[in-house]
């Protein structure tokens, strides 16, 4: 015995079925590089501004004004990371002092996802400062690896004091001390 699933009773096909509207074009049409972060969306360092009107900005070349408007853009590169490896990987690679910096192939691995974050402190830093420091703490998932559908991402925090210095214009960060018992978010 056949039955007639709810919902697809037999009859004629509704017009728009039959016809498309070729107005109503797939939303993912209207951005057909998905590499590219949509300007108008927040900004991922979560400054309540959105993303062109903070540190996407910074990562299309304007170099940034202070220390903590850096160290949210290498926030939010890295957040963005696993949308375009090679161009937040790259810029990770030239914010960071070459004394101090990785190998660029291991800023172009996407890490954990991250998810929030606040900063906690900060020192000079400014438009007329050669040396700053910020300390911020994050929060992130570690991406999903177990086979168990059931089970949860592992969530943690990173609370770091990074520190800067501006070189011809352009501030960059040469290291950083991670706490042991990070803040709440
Ligand atoms: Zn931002």
């Amino acid at each position: 015995m056949i039955e007639t699933p709810p919902g697809r009773r037999s009859g004629p096909p509704s017009p728009a079925a039959e016809h498309p509207d070729p107005a109503r074009s797939d939303p993912a049409a209207e951005h057909p590089d998905p590499a590219q972060p949509d300007s108008a969306v927040p900004c991922p360092c979560g400054s309540g501004d959105t993303y062109g009107a903070c540190c996407g900005r910074f990562h299309s070349g304007a170099p940034a004004p202070t220390a903590e408007a850096l160290m949210r853009s290498r926030y939010s590169a890295n957040a963005l990371l696993s949308a375009d490896p090679a161009r937040f990987g790259a810029y990770l690679h030239q914010t960071w002092a070459p004394e101090t910096r990785p190998e660029l192939a291991e800023l172009t691995t996407p890490g954990p996802r991250w998810r929030r974050l606040a900063i906690l402190s900060t020192t000079t830093g400014g438009p007329f400062d050669s040396t700053g420091a910020v300390e911020f703490v994050a929060a992130y998932e570690e991406a999903e690896q177990s086979q168990d559908p059931g089970s949860r991402p592992l969530r943690g925090r990173l609370q770091e004091l990074s520190r800067f210095r501006r070189e011809s214009g352009r501030w960059l960060y040469i290291d950083g001390q991670l706490s042991d018992d990070p803040a709440g978010l």
